[in-house]
């Protein structure tokens, strides 16, 4: 034991309780001391003895006998090493969940979650379920879908797969859930990168109608002809191109251009996103389109409906997740990006 817990030791009565291991060790210790620490230890010291005279005798076999004794010291100094974690971590949290020594599980979950390897990974997942650590069991898990093809290597997925197919078999689904989820969110992470750039569009488009910009402006607004690019929108110069393209264009989109289309698409989503309510939009079309919505249901309403909102909820989201600067950075980012050139609609 360490110096200062064997001073305290001198301190303390004649010990009136002995602990026994499996290989015949016998720990002394104090019954006030074990029962303040552990409620299972305290039933097991107030059982009735056979003659009051005889020794008060606790058994803990199943684990090496050095865990026990760190056990123990940790029953007294509230305290145990790395080095004891290091070797015997694993039974030390199956001690202290066992003689319910709630603070010790927590050290012991903790030490064994950094500890963690593909080695140790399937006997301490095995480990968490039986001693009700869930955090733990998920970082296994967690583990287990990240390196499965190394774990699955180890001699300790070989024996679960032998003694265990039910374990196999969740851990089996869990990885496909993994998988999934990750996809999803995958996914999910690209179609709102798309929406966040076709918001920017809308809103250089808007830019564009109504204050102009470097080659293309309101017709009833003086533009600057200043030829310095602009300073708002990474994609302002490729969005004003677009527009004279589709000014200027000889086959239109009735002619199958697919700039034209990309362009009306771009006008059709402004006029479903527009909140100008008394007629006076700039942007070309949004009032045609409008009207158009109101008169006729057209089977793809809906479905433009859904983007404008997807796009809409997309700019909030954006301007809720991101510092100003930062948000800046990030829009320059994603401005730079071709994406809105090869914008769908689903
Ligand atoms: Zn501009
Ligand atoms: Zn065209
Ligand atoms: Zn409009």
């Amino acid at each position: 034991m360490a110096p200062q817990t064997i001073s305290i030791l001198n301190l303390l009565p004649e010990p009136d309780v002995f602990i026994h291991t499996s290989h015949g060790t016998r720990i002394p210790a104090h019954a006030p001391i074990l029962a303040s620490m552990s409620p299972v230890l305290e039933n097991l010291i107030d059982r009735p003895r056979k003659h009051r005279s005889s020794e008060r005798i606790i058994q803990i076999h199943g684990v090496p006998c050095d865990a026990v004794t760190a056990f123990v010291r940790f029953l007294y100094s509230s305290r145990c090493t790395e080095e004891e974690i290091d070797q015997y971590g694993m039974h030390l949290l199956a001690l202290s969940h066992v003689y319910m020594v709630q603070q010790l599980k927590q050290r012991c979950i903790k030490g064994l979650t950094h500890r963690l390897t593909t080695e140790s990974v399937v006997d301490v997942l095995q480990l968490a379920r039986l001693c009700d650590a869930p955090d733990l069991h998920l970082r296994c898990m967690k583990l287990l879908a990240k390196n499965f093809k190394a774990v699955e290597a180890t001699e300790g997925w070989k024996f679960l797969v032998k003694h265990d197919p039910w374990l196999e078999l969740d851990i089996l689904r869990f990885i496909d859930e993994h998988e999934t989820r990750k996809k999803k969110s995958r996914r999910y992470r690209m179609e709102q990168g798309i929406y966040a750039e076709l918001s920017e569009a809308m809103e250089c488009l808007e830019h564009i109608c109504y204050e102009g910009c470097t080659h293309v402006g309101p017709y009833d607004a003086e533009v600057k002809r200043e030829r310095t690019p602009c300073g708002r929108f990474a994609t302002c110069q490729g969005l004003q191109v677009l527009i004279r393209h589709f000014a200027t264009c000889e086959k239109k989109v009735r002619g199958g251009c697919v700039r034209c289309k990309r362009m009306w698409q771009l006008f059709r989503l402004h006029s479903y996103v527009c909140h100008d309510t008394d007629s006076s939009c700039k942007v070309p079309f949004c009032r045609q389109f409008q009207l158009r919505m109101q008169q006729e249901k057209r089977k793809d309403d809906a479905k433009w409906k859904l983007l404008a909102r997807k796009v809409a909820s997309a700019k909030v989201m954006s301007s809720l997740s991101l510092p100003k600067r930062k948000r800046d950075e990030e829009t320059r980012v994603t401005m730079d990006n071709p994406g809105i050139r090869s914008f769908k609609l689903l």
